[in-house]
């Protein structure tokens, strides 16, 4: 019996296992296609807003336009960039568009941009100075540039990531914990990391109707208070989530009941639509 449950098993599990190789040695070669040839990648930004629903922010998220297999969304290639290093490159790259997206766009239309590190590439030796060598090259206010850190940053070496959070600190950047409350948090060392910001999970937000997912998120919300950093919920899809949200202190938002992530010239045009003003982002 045991056996042929092997074998069954085994009959299921080899075939699965080969194209999930190959699909990523297939990542793994059209990235690096990608990061040569420049015409693949581009960011798109999400959008963050205030009550009355006016942009106080937005995160730029990277988007993969692959030429055969479409659009790849970067929950599938982010992992294998870490994994094969990639993430180094792919990250300066990030950090280059977000910068010249800010130099583009005056604080006055998107006050500040949203970006998302890498544990690999946040470990970096010389990733302070490559975040100031960007933020000077684009001329930008530092302040207007937040880089969002997993807790899975600091499990490692948390010594090493608050001495690179203190340094961060020094250029003017602003700092935020993505995805708060799935990691392995410990409360004691929130108070000793020079954070702006907490950004609560959207998987939180997703089942807001479990009395345990509620609890939690009122939870962050009050740690965020006492600790008087800004908190913001993402995946905010429903006007009930809202008002959850902002009847327990929490009034930035991020989510699709109020922008989906959408490519440069759409921001560019939906925050025009606001103020009137006009611009465009050179391209390469
Ligand atoms: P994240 O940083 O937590 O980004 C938020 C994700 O939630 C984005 O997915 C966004 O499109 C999605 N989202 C926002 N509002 C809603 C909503 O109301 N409903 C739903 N269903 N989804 C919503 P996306 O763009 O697919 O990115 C997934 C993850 O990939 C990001 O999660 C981030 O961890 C990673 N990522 C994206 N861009 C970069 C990047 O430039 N560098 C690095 N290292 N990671 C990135
Ligand atoms: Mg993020
Ligand atoms: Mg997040
Ligand atoms: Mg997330």
């Amino acid at each position: 019996q045991a056996k042929a449950g092997g074998r069954a098993c085994v009959r299921h599990y080899l075939p699965s296992m080969r194209t999930a190789a190959l699909h990523h040695l297939a990542l793994e070669q059209g990235l690096r296609q990608a990061l040569a040839s420049g015409e693949q990648l581009m960011l798109y930004f999400q959008p963050q807003v205030d009550r009355q629903a006016r942009v106080i922010g937005a995160e730029a998220l990277l988007r993969w336009q692959h030429p055969s297999l479409g659009m790849v969304s970067p929950a599938e290639f982010i992992p294998v960039a870490e994994e094969t290093g990639l993430i180094l490159e792919l990250g300066d790259w990030v950090l280059r568009e977000a910068c010249e997206a800010l130099r583009c766009l005056p604080a006055s239309r998107l006050p500040r941009l949203s970006v998302n590190i890498s544990p690999h590439q946040f470990a970096r030796r010389d990733f302070v100075e490559r975040v100031a060598a960007r933020v000077e090259a684009a001329g930008i206010d530092p302040a207007r540039l937040l880089l969002e850190i997993t807790e899975g940053v600091l499990i490692d070496d948390l010594y090493a990531a608050i001495e690179t959070l203190n340094g961060l600190k020094r250029i003017g950047v602003a700092l935020a914990i993505d995805d708060f409350g799935v990691g392995y948090s410990s409360l004691s060392y929130l108070k000793r990391l020079p954070l702006d910001e907490l950004k609560i999970d959207r998987s939180f937000i997703q089942e807001l109707e479990d009395a345990n997912d509620a609890a939690i998120v009122q939870t962050i919300i009050a740690i965020a208070r006492h600790l008087a950093l800004a908190v913001v919920a993402e995946g905010v899809e429903t006007h009930e989530q809202q008002a959850f949200l902002e009847a327990n202190g929490c009034h930035a938002f991020q989510g699709f009941l109020f922008h989906r992530p959408m490519p440069y010239a759409a921001l560019a045009s939906s925050l025009k639509a606001v103020t009137g003003a006009t611009d465009s982002m050179p391209q390469g």
